[in-house]
């Protein structure tokens, strides 16, 4: 009876306890009191065994014990082998009786009492003792399975976040093709919610995938192979849920199946990665590549055709001045020798300012001047300047159209305009062995449309749109038929494009070209105040005020070239090689009218010469002569005190205008 009453209050409060509190620790701690209670005793513990053996999981003291008969207590049960079956030993220490219990497959119960349970009602313990075990199982397996269900929750939802949120674009379809599964990124990618597509896209009916030739992939997933398709282009064309879907991507796919318990395909995954962006920058770079290997390749294509440039005509001037050397050469052997020289000169001029234009335009340093110019006069001349080359080659060479007289006028730069034109002719007459070059100029809308036309080799059509590339003659294979840097076109370009107008051109392979360029027609002129070098025609400046002139440079032969330019209007030259010496004949010599000054000198350059000089006289002139010729050069010649500037290569008309230029001005206005 006392039994079947425990059994049930016991019964109830570990009812009340699992449906509320699973963990072990607390069933007992609830219901031992309980227990113990009813069974009168003063202290019980629970032993629980683990893989070292028995260990004390909690003593529940009822009336206080001594901790050293505790000890003794559990150190004699400790040493008892119990087995779940047997009737428990009992231990006698100081009048206290304790009993040990098995707690069914949990561990053990220990009981301490005054007064020794008697036999019967041991053996009715023992099967509550065991029914409390039994229960404390089931409270355990109840709560390791809620445990494990968490941790399956847990995983699920791991799982689904981490396809969710996946950057790979999944979907996953059932074994009809349907599609069950997506994930954001296949939202984010199609713009579409998830609810317009699952369940209604069959991916074995889509038009897209099988155009694409992925049915045959999906197909075999289907068969249970895993296919990876490293990269494709897909280009989607359809309409879906009514909205066009015209898009090309680059995708990276991956389709596997996923089996069921009996080995079938249950469904199948598709992963793609839109390597579309990875694809550009692919491309991108490939194209970056082969235009810096095109452009290396240019390169030293044009170093070499530089070199060549360069090397043949100083071949001309080193070899025929070698030859004016041989003595008893006849007049006519000199002079014929002398205009080589001078040709193999001009052109290596040409040369060198070919490559200075280049890179002021590159640099952004090339500036323009506009002023009113006469459009007929500056074809006519150009028109005079080529026409003995078009006769050496039997050129049938004109003037085709030009502006009628009320049209004649206009402003533009007139440098850069002779420029451009000189070039194409040149060009045309250089490129054309028989038949004709003609040019031509007429007046459309508001602008003027100038055109070159030739009989002569004609420009691939490949080669067209690059001739205006710099270097550009360096690729083709006929480079060494014609003399030139390549650069020519592209410098052409470049002033045709700063004047406002556009070049192109018309070209047909051994027929002929014909380069058109446009400028426009109503651009205002500047009020700058542009010298021009006009050939120096009144010499009478000098006839009756002849010059005692300083030539400052450190190349010998630059002297007396110099020297030998101006010894008529001059009545004393002294040299100095560098700009100490220049200082101290500076001062040794105060009549100077003239210092030719050298700017890049060893030991005192001569910007600090100028400088020095301008400390005490202000009246000498002093023109900057320099080889440099480069963007700022006048300026900063100008800025320490010259009064001009003038760059190598000097001509001789060229120097006497800027003397003359500069007395006229100087001396009139502060004498
Ligand atoms: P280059 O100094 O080599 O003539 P350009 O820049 O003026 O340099 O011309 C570039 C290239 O364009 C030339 O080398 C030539 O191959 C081609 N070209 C230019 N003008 C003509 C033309 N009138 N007929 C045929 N080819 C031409």
């Amino acid at each position: 009876m006392v039994e079947k009453c425990l059994q049930a209050e016991i019964l109830l409060e570990l009812v009340f306890s699992i449906s509320f509190e699973k963990e072990e620790e607390l069933i007992l701690k609830k219901t031992m009191p309980l227990y113990l209670r009813k069974l009168n005793c003063f202290l019980a513990g629970v032993l629980k065994k683990d893989n070292e053996g028995l260990c004390e999981l909690m003593t529940i003291p009822i009336v206080a014990s001594q901790s050293d008969e505790w000890a003794s207590v559990l150190a004699y049960f400790c040493s008892l082998d119990i087995d779940p079956g047997q009737e428990c030993p009992k231990y006698v220490l100081n009048d206290h009786y304790y009993y040990s219990f098995c707690l069914h497959g949990y561990g053990m119960l220990i009981l301490g009492r005054n007064k020794a349970f008697d036999h019967f009602f041991v053996k009715e313990l023992q099967n509550t003792v065991n029914y409390l075990g039994r229960v404390l199982i089931q409270a355990n397996e109840i709560k390791r399975r809620e445990l494990a269900e968490d941790k399956l929750r847990e995983s699920e939802f791991r799982l689904s976040l981490l396809m969710q949120e996946s950057p790979r674009i999944m979907e996953v379809y059932d074994r009809n093709g349907c599609q069950v599964i997506v994930n954001k990124a296949y939202e984010k990618f199609w713009g579409v919610e998830a609810a317009e597509t699952i369940n209604q896209f069959n991916v074995l009916e889509s038009e897209d995938v099988r155009e694409m030739g992925m049915k045959e992939y999906i197909l075999r997933a289907y068969q249970g192979e895993t296919i990876i398709v490293p990269e494709y282009l897909f280009r989607l064309k359809s309409q879906f849920n009514g909205i066009d879907r015209n898009c090309d991507k680059w995708l990276s796919s991956s389709i596997y199946p996923l089996h069921n318990k009996k080995g079938e395909v249950e469904y199948i995954v598709v992963t793609h990665e839109d390597i579309t962006e990875r694809k550009e920058a692919e491309k991108a770079l490939m194209i970056a590549k082969e235009r810096a290997e095109e452009s290396d390749r240019l390169k030293s294509a044009f170093l070499a055709n530089m070199s060549h440039e360069i090397r043949t005509p100083m071949n001309g001037i080193l070899g025929f001045t070698n030859l004016l050397k041989r003595p008893m050469l006849g007049a006519s052997e000199q002079q014929e020798y002398i205009e080589l020289i001078e040709k193999s000169g001009a052109r290596m001029l040409a040369v060198i300012n070919d490559l200075i234009d280049i890179s002021k335009i590159e640099s952004g340093q090339m500036e323009i001047t506009i002023s009113p110019i006469n459009i007929n006069a500056l074809i006519h001349d150009v028109y005079s300047f080529f026409k003995s080359n078009a006769d050496e080659k039997n050129l049938q060479f004109s003037l085709s159209k030009l502006l009628p007289l009320e049209e004649i006028q206009s402003n533009t730069d007139k440098e850069k305009l002779l420029a451009i034109l000189m070039n194409l002719v040149n060009n045309a007459i250089k490129y054309t062995s028989k038949g004709y070059v003609e040019i031509q100029v007429e007046k459309k809308e508001d602008c003027f449309v100038f055109c070159v036309k030739d009989s002569g080799i004609g420009i691939h059509p490949k080669r067209q749109k690059a001739i205006f590339d710099r270097f550009i003659q360096a690729d083709i294979g006929n480079q060494r038929a014609f003399e030139g840097t390549g650069l020519g076109l592209s410098i052409s370009k470049a002033y045709v494009e700063m004047l406002g107008g556009k070049i192109w051109l018309e070209s047909e392979l051994g027929k002929g070209s014909i380069f058109y360029f446009s400028l426009p027609c109503n651009v205002k002129a500047d009020d700058t105040n542009d010298y021009k070098l006009t050939p120096l025609t009144d010499r009478s400046t000098f006839e009756n005020e002849k010059l005692n002139v300083l030539i400052v440079d450190d190349d010998k032969v630059s002297r007396n070239l110099m020297a030998t330019q101006i010894k008529q209007i001059c009545k004393d030259i002294i040299f100095a090689k560098n700009g100490i010496e220049a200082l101290n004949l500076f001062n040794a010599n105060p009549h100077l009218d003239l210092i030719l000054m050298d700017m890049k000198m060893p030991l005192l350059d001569g910007y600090d010469t100028t400088r020095e000089i301008r400390k005490t006289n202000q009246d000498v002139i002093i023109i900057a002569q320099t080889a440099l010729g480069l963007i700022g050069d006048r300026e900063k010649s100008i800025e320490v005190g010259c009064n001009d500037y003038i760059a190598k290569p000097i001509l001789k008309d060229e120097l006497l205008f800027l003397i003359n230029r500069c007395f006229n001005r100087y001396k009139i206005g502060s004498k």
